[in-house]
């Protein structure tokens, strides 16, 4: 059960996460920040589906945006369908456009890192990204693929009912909080996001540009798994 869950740093961090910060966990929890409105129900059919499958198989070949058009595959998502902790990324890149799955490419791959690191494997987690298909040349979302697009995930996030979310990135963390607001502000508070807690932290793909950022996302998904473990 939830509250059985040990915490367990994995044996050799280092070795996993190069270079993370290993400063002990937070004693205390920060405060809730903000509650962001529940957004309306669509009245499509795929918004009455009872499954992730169900869900999968009604938008698979959704062409609502030009991202359509564009992309190899349909990157749903992968993971545990009852998982507490969903991780939301931006968009698909090129591995995960070829692969049909999220996150498998070096982001990806050091994406399993970090949730092994707090002895969290990408079976136990739920993982998506906000648009299913992948921009050109990995560009950033436009307002209006977005807009078509993060119903699908308001969906998949109430089929999964996650206890927490995990925002990767300042375009996921923006788009699902509804704010403009920078990375340096959005971490390290909790915020509630239709009544689930939700942490931010950097993207992957950042973190392989930045490195020195890795011991802000070690204090981060070490957060992630203090709430994990009281909830
Ligand atoms: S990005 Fe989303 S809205 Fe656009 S075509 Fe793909 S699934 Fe449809």
């Amino acid at each position: 059960m939830y509250g059985q869950h040990q915490y367990v740093v994995h044996a050799d961090p280092a070795s996993v996460v190069a270079d993370l910060n290993t400063e002990p966990v937070r004693d205390h929890e920060p405060e809730v920040t903000e509650i962001i409105e529940m957004p309306a129900s669509s009245t499509e059919s795929w918004a009455v589906a009872s499954t992730l499958g169900d869900l999968h198989d009604q938008i698979c070949t959704c062409m609502q945006c030009p991202l359509g058009h564009t992309r190899t595959n349909f990157v749903f998502g992968s993971g545990n369908p009852n998982a507490d902790i969903m991780v939301i990324g931006e968009a698909p890149g090129a591995d995960e456009d070829e692969q049909g799955l999220p996150f498998v490419g070096r982001a990806g791959q050091l994406l399993t890192k970090i949730l092994e690191a707090v002895s969290l494997s990408r079976d136990e987690v739920y993982i998506c990204n906000i648009l299913k298909c992948r921009p050109p040349n990995n560009r950033k979302p436009l307002a209006g693929e977005t807009d078509q697009c993060e119903p699908y995930l308001w969906k998949q996030i109430e089929l999964v009912q996650p206890k927490l979310i995990l925002a990767l990135g300042l375009t996921a963390a923006n788009t699902l909080l509804k704010n403009k607001e920078s990375m340096t502000n959005l971490r390290g508070k909790i915020h509630d996001y239709h009544g689930i807690r939700t942490l931010v932290t950097y993207h992957p793909a950042a973190l392989l540009r930045n490195p020195e950022w890795k011991k802000f996302t070690w204090d981060d998904v070490k957060h992630l798994r203090n709430l994990y473990d009281a909830s």
